[in-house]
């Protein structure tokens, strides 16, 4: 298995993903139209010690958003 400790104190951290009852995603700033379709969380992890969450898009998709 992969190790990705935390970037903060560099403990293991656990994999997992965000979720919530309603859709959760990145928006960006540059995404100013009518239509802004968040970029959905693909992957988290979480530190097992400090409780620091790091979350990851897809970084193309959000390209295609905001180019
Ligand atoms: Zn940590």
């Amino acid at each position: 298995m992969q190790a990705h400790p935390c970037p903060k104190c560099n403990q293991p951290m656990d994999e997992g993903a965000i979720s919530v009852s309603d859709q959760i995603g990145y928006l960006s700033k540059k995404q100013t139209g009518m239509l802004r379709t968040v970029t959905q969380i693909r992957q988290a992890r979480a530190c097992l010690n400090c409780g620091y969450v790091e979350m990851y898009i897809d970084p193309k998709e959000l390209k295609q958003r905001i180019s």
